[in-house]
């Protein structure tokens, strides 16, 4: 080996013999940087065809190309959909990929949480009526200005709202909020949807964890959190859970206040 090598010698056996096993750790971690490589270069190359397939099926929905009968029709709104799902993911997969090679860029700005949180909100207003869930936003207008990336920081509250959306019944509300605490401000996400159990509570920030029996709801891939976590932490910020089975979950983020 031409770097140092960290080898742990397992020993077997007196007289007939020995069995030595070297591992080598450098290998891993090269494997693993070589991983991360090639999951950006993947999703990167995915993007592009998956666009171009969602454009094709918006021309296939054109009365102009001919008139598909309704069981045609449902299919292309089942590829639409999938393709979408795919999309977000390869996304996913895309950022995860960068906070993992340290190239999240970042971009502070002084913030306005209120500029934030509405523009957060009026991403997911349709999804919300599709479900005729309330969206209520609890906070005043004389907010202290956060030391923030904004797009990111909005991507993290739109990750908290379309889970919050999809955890949640028909008809209930989700109240978005924030709050200073002590040089922080506070963004969160409150749900009275069916709550997660302790036991998932942490390993929800960790990537592809999902609440097992939420593994058969397709839409989701386990990253999300965990990608939420890396950008709220790369900005000096910290995040969490509280839950309670039947009674909801609350999704938070603090933010350092703007000196
Ligand atoms: P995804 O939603 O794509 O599966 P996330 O990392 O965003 O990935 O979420 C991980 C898991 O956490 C989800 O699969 C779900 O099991 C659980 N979860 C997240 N938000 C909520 C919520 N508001 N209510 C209940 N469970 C949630």
């Amino acid at each position: 080996y031409e770097k140092p090598v960290e080898s742990s010698v397992i020993r077997t056996g007196r007289s007939a013999g020995e069995v030595i096993i070297l591992k080598n750790i450098t290998t891993f971690k090269e494997l693993d940087e070589a991983k991360t490589n090639f999951i950006a270069t993947v999703s990167h190359e995915l993007k592009t065809p998956i666009s171009a397939i969602k454009m094709s099926l918006k021309l296939l929905t054109d009365e102009r190309v001919g008139k598909l009968n309704s069981e045609q029709a449902g299919l292309v709104e089942q590829i639409k959909e999938d393709s979408s799902r795919l999309l977000k993911i390869t996304g996913e997969l895309l950022d995860l990929s960068q906070v993992e090679t340290g190239n999240i860029q970042l971009n502070f700005v002084p913030a306005n949480p209120n500029e934030i949180i509405n523009y957060a909100v009026n991403a997911v207003q349709f999804q919300a009526e599709q479900k005729h869930i309330q969206l209520e936003v609890i906070g005043s207008d004389d907010m202290p200005k956060v030391n923030a990336d904004i797009e990111k920081t909005a991507w993290v509250l739109i990750n908290f709202l379309s889970n919050a959306l999809r955890y949640s019944p028909e008809r209930s509300k989700i109240i978005i909020k924030t709050t200073v605490i002590n040089s922080t401000v506070e963004f969160s996400v409150r749900d009275f949807g069916k709550g997660i159990d302790e036991q998932y509570r942490q390993k929800l920030f960790e990537r592809y964890f999902r609440v097992p029996t939420d593994g058969n709801n397709k839409a989701g891939s386990g990253l999300g959190l965990a990608i939420s976590k890396d950008f709220i932490e790369a900005q000096n910020g910290s995040i969490g859970v509280e839950s309670a089975i039947g009674e909801g979950s609350r999704f938070y983020f603090n933010l350092p206040v703007q000196r």
